[in-house]
């Protein structure tokens, strides 16, 4: 029985991820299938630092963790420095080019700048655990999954808020400053 008591409290990752039951959705990238235009839009219209890299939104399955500043950086040198890249070009993150018509423009190969082993916990790991990590290994986010599939990330400042509701107290003056 107190075992039972001890677990009902526990705070789990699903409860800390992004997003939350509200909110729209998480702000993903597909490996093979999105355009320079697709993914320039994500990057104007969300302030994220970083993204999830899925092989399909049908699937979920999470490919790695591409970071904002450097999905800037490339595309725009691609766009300077690279022949044939244009709005409509697909981007991908895998070793090979997916299939396209032959009169498509060029592809724009990304693999590069993709961390193919982001940190991930499942939705029932408790948050003391997913704390711990954060602390031990200088996480600066990790992503949540279920039976394989992306659920949601929890970032290092959604810990500190989570510890700071916790202990209600101001978040920077705990844990890691
Ligand atoms: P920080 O938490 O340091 O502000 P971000 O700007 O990356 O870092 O994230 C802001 C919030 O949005 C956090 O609560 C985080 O969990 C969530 N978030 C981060 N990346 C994404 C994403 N790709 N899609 C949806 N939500 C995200």
């Amino acid at each position: 029985l107190e075992a039972k008591e001890e677990f009902s409290h526990k705070t789990l990752a699903m409860d800390v991820m992004r997003p939350r039951r509200s909110d729209p959705p998480l702000t993903i990238i597909t490996q093979d299938s999105m355009t320079v235009e697709d993914v320039e839009t994500i990057i104007n219209e969300t302030t994220y630092s970083g993204y999830p890299v899925v092989v399909s939104r049908e699937s979920q399955r999470l490919v790695g963790f591409v970071l904002r500043r450097d999905l800037i950086i490339s595309i725009e040198n691609a766009r300077k420095k690279q022949d044939g890249i244009v709005s409509t070009s697909v981007i991908y993150f895998t070793d090979h080019s997916p299939p396209l018509p032959p009169s498509s423009p060029s592809m724009l190969k990304l693999r590069s700048i993709l961390d193919l082993s982001p940190f991930t916990v499942t939705d029932q790991t408790p948050m003391e655990i997913v704390v711990d990590i954060f602390r031990k290994l200088g996480l600066r986010q990790c992503l949540v999954t279920h039976n394989g599939k992306l659920l949601g990330i929890i970032t290092k400042k959604d810990v500190l808020k989570h510890i700071a509701q916790l202990a209600n107290q101001d978040p920077d003056s705990i844990l890691f400053n």
